[in-house]
Parts: C-alpha cells; sequence; structure tokens
C-alpha cells in the first residue's frame, strides 16, 4: 500500500522538489499551492511515477481552509502518513515601514496554518499509530536578518512548535521535525531581490552576494534535492526516534 504525503506548498519551489522525491519512492500526494498550473503539475508527476496524485488550491490564509485540505486528503486517499507544511511567504521591510497586513499574513500562512494542518492530521496519525510532520522552517528560524521581522517570527515560532509536537507524538509513533535550509533558488527568493536592493540601496547582484549568501561558508544556494532527500529520509519508518529536532542545511551559516 502507497503511504500518502500532503505537501503544502507542493506546486513551486522547495515544495515541488519534495514531491517530485516522495512521488519518485512510491508515495500518493496531495499536491497544494496557489499556482494556476496546479493540476497539470499534479497529474504530469503522478502519470510519471505511477502514483495517485490530487491537487488543492486552499488558501492557508483562513483556519477552516487549512483544515478542509487535511480532510480533503484523507476523504481522498483514506490515510495520511506524511504532511510536509512547507508553504510560506516572505516580505522585506524595515520595521517602521512593515505594513501590519503583511506581518499578518506571514504569520498567518508560515507558522498558524503549520498549527491548524498538524492539529487537523493528529487525530488521524495517532490513530494510525504513524505520523511523519515536517515543518519547513529556515535558517532564519534560528538566526535573523534585518528586514525581515515577520518571516523571523513565525520560522523561530515554526522550531518551538516542532519541538512541542515531537514530545506530544511521542507515545503515538508521531514524529516532528523542521528542515533549515539557507538559501535555495526559488520564487520566493527570486521576488525578495529587487525587495532587498531598495532596503539595502544596493544593485540585484550585489544582494545576492553580499547579502544572501555572505553569511553562508558554501557560496552557493541550497539545491532543492537535498532538501528533497532530508524530507524523505525524516519521513521514514526508521526514523521513528528523529524527533522534536531541527535539520540545517544552510551551506555552513549556523556553523560560525
Ligand atoms: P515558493 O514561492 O517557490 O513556493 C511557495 C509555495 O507556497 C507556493 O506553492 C505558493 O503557492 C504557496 N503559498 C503561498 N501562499 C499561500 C497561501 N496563502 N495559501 C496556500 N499556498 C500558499 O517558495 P519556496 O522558496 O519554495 O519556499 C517554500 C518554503 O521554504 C517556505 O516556507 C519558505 O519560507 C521556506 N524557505 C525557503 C528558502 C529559500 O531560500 N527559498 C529558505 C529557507 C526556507
Amino acid at each position: 500500500m502507497n503511504k500518502v504525503a500532503l505537501i503544502t506548498g507542493s506546486t513551486s519551489g522547495i515544495g515541488l522538489g519534495i514531491a517530485k522525491q516522495f512521488a519518485k519512492n512510491g508515495y500518493n500526494i496531495m499536491f497544494h499551492g496557489l499556482e494556476s498550473n496546479g493540476d497539470e503539475i499534479a497529474s504530469e508527476i503522478g502519470k510519471e511515477n505511477n502514483v495517485k496524485t490530487v491537487f488543492s488550491n486552499a488558501n492557508l490564509i483562513a483556519s477552516d481552509a487549512v483544515e478542509q485540505l487535511v480532510e480533503d486528503t484523507i476523504e481522498t486517499f483514506g490515510r495520511l502518513d506524511v504532511l510536509i507544511n512547507n508553504a510560506g511567504i516572505q516580505y522585506v521591510a524595515p520595521i517602521d515601514e512593515f505594513p501590519n497586513e503583511k506581518y499578518e499574513t506571514i504569520i498567518a500562512i508560515n507558522m498558524n496554518a503549520t498549527f491548524y494542518a498538524s492539529k487537523a492530521a493528529w487525530k488521524y496519525m495517532k490513530k494510525q499509530h504513524f505520523g511523519r510532520i515536517i515543518n519547513i522552517s529556515s535558517v532564519h528560524g534560528l538566526r535573523a536578518s534585518e528586514f525581515k521581522t515577520a518571516y523571523v517570527t513565525a520560522k523561530h515560532g515554526v522550531i518551538g512548535m516542532t519541538k512541542v509536537l515531537g514530545l506530544e507524538g511521542a507515545p503515538f509513533n508521531i514524529t516532528c521535525n523542521a528542515i533549515c535550509p539557507g538559501y535555495v533558488r526559488t520564487p520566493l527568493v527570486e521576488k525578495q531581490i529587487p525587495d532587498q536592493a531598495k532596503s539595502h540601496s544596493m544593485s540585484e547582484e550585489e544582494v545576492v552576494t553580499k547579502v544572501m549568501l555572505k553569511k553562508q561558508a558554501v557560496k552557493s544556494f541550497v539545491p532543492v534535492e537535498a532538501l528533497a532527500d532530508m524530507a524523505l529520509l525524516l519521513a521514514k519508518d526508521s526514523s521513528s526516534t528523529i524527533t522534536g529536532s531541527e535539520f540545517v542545511l544552510d551551506g555552513g551559516w549556523t556553523a560560525q
């Protein structure tokens, strides 16, 4: 029987890379995201790997939509083994210019949706006596950078939540871990280059070399494939004692 993974934000960037790796390894997948070609992405990857895939475009800003996404997954596939809370957004501005609405939206999508999805999945995972929750936090869950108040706050929050769920899941074979990537060249990063250039008064090339990769000892973007391999490992049956931890793939940023 194929295991089932729900991966939020899996029609772009890191989530898409993880979904491809899980499909290759025989998981049925609930694809999710706001991309208009989500249906095509899901059916193409499903066909390529001979697994069942479905797509949802639930907007994670609302708690009931997050809960419904989990319910839809269970209804469609009959189970839920792996929940990957990956969807996220970014906004970069000095605090005195940071719009309240942007702050609240980032907290809702990057942190609160992780709570609502994990809570909704919990009762099924408990009943199955198996669950793997993987939260895509960030190096910004462990370190700060200026002009990212909302993002850094949310990502630190996700690491705290990961530890609590790791403890609470222990009696039920539910693990919860966080992956903390350094910079990965995805649409989320591409979009912030012009904003960062404005905030730092730099050219876009300077933002990549002097801001983004400055703190990484390895001066290249983290490959999506490495994150996908990490997630696949955490999802395994044999990873039952790996829980409440963060796995940092940051090119040596936090080693300093
Ligand atoms: P991305 O922009 O390529 O993908 C984000 C996904 O989230 C998309 O599918 C998008 O549709 C979905 N999404 C955004 N808002 C949503 C909403 N309101 N409702 C439903 N879905 C929504 O970004 P990415 O770089 O692949 O980021 C994925 C995760 O990795 C995020 O949590 C991000 O914070 C984290 N991360 C990224 C980097 C990086 O350098 N790219 C580094 C560390 C952590």
